[in-house]
């Protein structure tokens, strides 16, 4: 047999598969993408030939982890505006300079984030923002796997009157990048959100998401505002009125969903729609806490996201996944809720899922796309592995991660980038970041 990757001796090899198996001192082949062969026996491994044979010692195995939910450019605007409720720094900080931002720029920002995200063990994302071309240029030049969501209204001066209609730029951005980069790229709907857009631009979102035979990305009850703002402007709930509008008839990622109620919840779940649990975010903006433990009661499909890094501030989901899973043990003085399986879950196979790759990534097993991470286990903070997914979850760091593959292809190999200039990408932020501040001052 000739693989293309054949990975050796790995100490542990977690396969979020149903059980969450983990294998120990396992092996996996790889060949056109996918995965060939997960842990067969020495005997067998003989007969395997390589390409690339990669040494698994003291190296940990798993899914690349899925995020699902960020604003990848706004890496140049990463601690630009601190310590803000969400209003007072979206309207009046963080807009006022995304409207000067020019597509190149988003092209550098975006190449900075998938940096970030490579390097920190992320083999795919959801992202909404501007200038979406940009954004999927950056994405099929570094190989990674992204879910990406333009918006058909745009709005100007933080106006809802002022928004403006750009449906079929969105149909044509649909057509021309769905399925690219061999189907690394999925392409959705943005609907910022029920509060920016109204009743027309909200029906003529879900018609459009329909009529491309896709999903939906958008922020839903982000702030305790964003409550009182519907019951104002539509006279009930935001997640009624997605329902009602037809947003809810497509497959959708769900932002945030802080302020959720129990019959939000079970909308959502009879809907199929996915959260995007974004917890650094969610306490960085005084926001609140979602209610997550209840909603992974209730069987809905929970994932994590990091949001853009201008309300984080970095796209580490080694951190998310730390936060979400101590989170909510704090919070309800309960140890046993978000165990760390389940924050393991909701950062890869469910977040596959969400973002529009159910059975495509997110597990290691046969037939898988090959999106796999090798973590450095030979670390004093890692040592000694009585637990492999616990020490994922409580003690790894985004750091540990030294090779990425992503779609069968080496993105990170032994900590250096393959597909991306690291320097020339700094330098280039590093002159946007200059203008941008130079235009503030
Ligand atoms: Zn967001």
């Amino acid at each position: 047999m000739k693989l293309d990757i054949l990975i050796k001796n790995i100490d542990f090899i977690l396969t979020m598969d149903e059980k969450s198996t983990v294998i120990k001192n396992g092996n996996i082949g790889i060949k056109d993408g996918k995965i060939e062969f997960v842990n067969i026996p020495d005997s067998q491994l003989m007969n395997v030939e390589a390409d690339r044979v990669i040494d698994g010692r003291h190296r940990l195995a798993m899914p690349g982890l899925v995020n699902t939910h960020t604003h990848c450019a706004m890496t140049l605007l990463r601690n630009y505006a601190d310590d803000l409720p969400l209003e007072e720094w979206l309207f009046n900080n963080i807009i006022p300079v995304e409207t000067t931002l020019k597509p190149e720029d988003i092209y550098w920002g975006t190449k900075l984030g998938i940096i970030e995200m490579i390097k920190s063990g992320t083999t795919s994302f959801a992202d909404m923002y501007i200038h979406m071309d940009d954004v999927a240029r950056a994405v099929m030049e570094s190989g990674i796997r992204a879910n990406l969501s333009r918006s058909p209204f745009f709005f100007h001066g933080g106006s809802t009157d002022e928004l403006i209609d750009e449906c079929q730029d969105c149909s044509d951005y649909h057509r021309k990048w769905d399925g690219a980069g061999e189907g690394r790229i999925k392409v959705y709907i943005e609907v910022h959100s029920t509060y920016l857009f109204d009743e027309g631009t909200l029906r003529a979102s879900a018609e459009l998401a329909k009529s491309c035979g896709t999903g939906i990305h958008i922020h839903v009850l982000e702030t305790l505002n964003e409550v009182e703002v519907s019951k104002s402007k539509y006279g009930a709930g935001s997640v009624e009125v997605c329902e009602k509008f037809g947003l809810l008839d497509v497959p959708v990622i769900a932002a945030h969903c802080v302020y959720l109620t129990d019959s939000d919840m079970d909308i959502f779940k009879e809907k199929g729609v996915n959260i995007a649990h974004n917890p650094t975010s969610n306490l960085k903006l005084g926001s609140g806490i979602a209610r997550i433990p209840l909603m992974l009661e209730k069987g809905l499909n929970v994932t994590i996201g990091t949001d853009g890094t201008a309300s984080n501030n970095n796209l580490n989901m080694f951190e998310e996944m730390h936060i979400a899973a101590l989170l909510h043990k704090g919070t309800n003085r309960n140890p046993a809720l978000v165990s760390a399986v389940d924050a393991l879950r909701m950062a890869t196979v469910n977040g596959a899922e969400a973002i529009g790759f159910k059975d495509e990534i997110g597990r290691i097993e046969k037939g898988m796309k090959a999106d796999i991470i090798l973590l450095d286990i030979d670390k004093p903070h890692l040592f000694p592995i009585n637990n492999p997914v616990s020490a994922v979850v409580y003690s790894a760091q985004g750091s540990d991660v030294d090779t990425v593959i992503i779609d069968g292809k080496i993105v990170l190999d032994n900590g250096n980038l393959t597909t991306i200039d690291e320097e020339l990408v700094k330098h280039k932020v590093g002159s946007i970041t200059e203008r941008i501040s130079g235009a503030r001052s």
